[in-house]
């Protein structure tokens, strides 16, 4: 069958991103051995038996800058890297699950510079990066060419046509070094992120500038077009069986809006290659590291995609595998199920990863999107009292549970202990609702918890973790709803 005639939904592409900036207690430690929350491979095959249980069948991660960099092939952590990749590899093939690597397309090293494909020796450092990855990991199926964020060159006359044509070329090496390999191209941004639009000073020599980061989504309608109407011309040349993520627009919410709707592209393409979408917010956002369910926007999502094109799939974003299973399940349902009832979903989550006892939390969840963060498009309509009392009900629940778990799902990290984060985060929310929350205490406590491992790191470019745990208490400072009368009681 040709790949542009698979079923809506059919790639169902677990993305877990654990680059250097979203490290985090629930999320694999892969570029810093002798720092806490490294997997073993014992733990990354449980988490491939899980996704697969969920119903993924593709697991794809980001090869980092800090890995994908002669630091990255040189030194001992990028090549135990490239030896459990490869050994993750083995085993998911063996239960169904295709491996995907995505890497910027010049995004090299531990400070995220990208090189410029007009300069011919940072072309040829690109090409040399490229090659050797692609012979190391040699249990890519499918490998993902990604303009950047970070990443994407305005330099020396490089535009969005810089990118499709150097992405043409690097995926003719992918099928040299991994026949068996197809590609993946990704439009993401407005769209191919700071291709010929990001800015920057004038001896700018491709740094990371997180000042300068928000000018790669400015929109315009001309470069989007043309630069669509290039990928429309150069597809032809890509090795026939090249994928495209395409989101339905070219924003970060993949809202089909005005000039920003992007369907009628992804029904172009679709015609000749098998399309996907890349929609980075549906699920957790980035940072707002907290149980979450976003189910109501994504199931609605699906459903669109579905009216829009022909899509056969798309990713499923985590930073927080070990936190998040309800949302991973959720995401590899609604493409399966896009029809499906959010609130049975979550129910039945539950009722497998607990017992039937265990139902009734899929109903408390979505309160914990009360905290504004990118991607939630959650609202609810609950005073700071009544929402103090429903995480009070979370707890009792939740303990109510302990010791009669009669699980029938596989999970990482094992049901118990899955339970005992949820308590913690039940209980983190209640004291922040309570009547007079010791704030700073509370901050120190979700620090400790969550983000710990940034205390033993040097400041990174993006130090966003200690900005999205001031996010969520000071939404709970600022929440002015006071109650008249206070009851502690369940
Ligand atoms: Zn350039």
């Amino acid at each position: 069958m040709p790949l542009s005639q698979l079923k809506f939904g059919s790639r169902r592409i677990y993305y877990n991103n654990f680059a250097e900036h979203l490290l985090n207690a629930y999320n694999p430690n892969m570029t810093y051995p002798g720092l806490p929350h490294r997997w073993s491979d014992e733990d990354w095959r449980a988490c491939i038996d899980m996704i697969a249980a969920f119903g993924f069948n593709v697991f794809e991660f980001w090869l980092v800058p800090r890995i994908f960099s002669r630091e990255g092939l040189g030194s001992p952590f990028g090549r135990e890297f490239a030896r459990q990749m490869n050994v993750i590899a083995e085993h998911a093939h063996g239960v169904g699950v295709k491996m995907e690597f995505i890497a910027g397309l010049a995004t090299i090293g531990d400070d995220w510079r990208t090189a410029c494909p007009h300069i011919p020796e940072e072309w040829d450092e690109i090409t040399y990066l490229w090659d050797q990855w692609t012979r190391r990991l040699s249990g890519t199926d499918i490998v993902g060419l990604y303009p950047g964020d970070p990443g994407g060159c305005s330099r020396n006359g490089c535009t969005a046509m810089t990118y499709i044509d150097r992405c043409c070329d690097v995926a003719h090496l992918v099928k040299r070094n991994l026949p068996r390999a197809s590609v993946e191209l990704c439009t993401w941004g407005p769209p191919f992120f700071a291709w010929g639009n990001i800015k920057g000073p004038a001896d700018w020599k491709g740094e990371f500038l997180p000042e300068y980061q928000h000018t790669a989504w400015d929109f315009d309608r001309k470069r989007a077009e043309e630069s669509m109407g290039h990928l429309l011309r150069r597809l032809p040349d890509y090795p026939p069986d090249t994928a495209v993520s395409i989101n339905l627009g070219f924003n970060s919410d993949g809202v089909p809006s005005g000039d920003q709707d992007a369907r009628p592209w992804a029904r172009a393409i679709a015609e000749t290659n098998a399309i996907l979408t890349w929609d980075f917010s549906l699920t957790e956002g980035e940072n707002a590291i907290f149980p979450h369910c976003r189910f109501e926007r994504l199931f609605a999502q699906r459903r669109l995609e579905r009216e829009a094109a022909p899509y056969s799939g798309g990713i499923c974003f985590t930073m927080t595998p070990r936190l998040n299973q309800l949302s991973l399940y959720g995401s590899a349902l609604s493409f399966q199920v896009p029809d499906a009832d959010p609130a049975a979903v979550a129910h039945d989550f539950f009722s497998r990863a607990f017992g039937p006892g265990g139902a009734e939390a899929g109903r408390f969840i979505p309160l914990f999107e009360i905290v504004p963060d990118w991607g939630n498009h959650v609202t609810l309509d609950i005073g700071r009292e009544a929402f103090h009392g429903k995480m009070t009900g979370l707890v009792d629940l939740l303990e109510s549970l302990r010791g009669r778990l009669s699980p029938s799902l596989p999970l990482i990290p094992s049901p118990d202990v899955y339970l005992a984060e949820l308590l913690f985060f039940a209980r983190f929310f209640a004291e922040l609702s309570g009547r007079s929350p010791e704030y700073d205490a509370l901050r120190a406590a979700y620090w400790k918890r969550v983000y710990a491992i940034y205390d033993l790191l040097p400041r990174h470019v993006d130090p966003r973790p200690h900005a999205a745990t001031d996010n969520i208490v000071r939404f709970f400072r600022e929440w002015k709803d006071a109650p008249i009368e206070w009851n502690h009681g369940p």
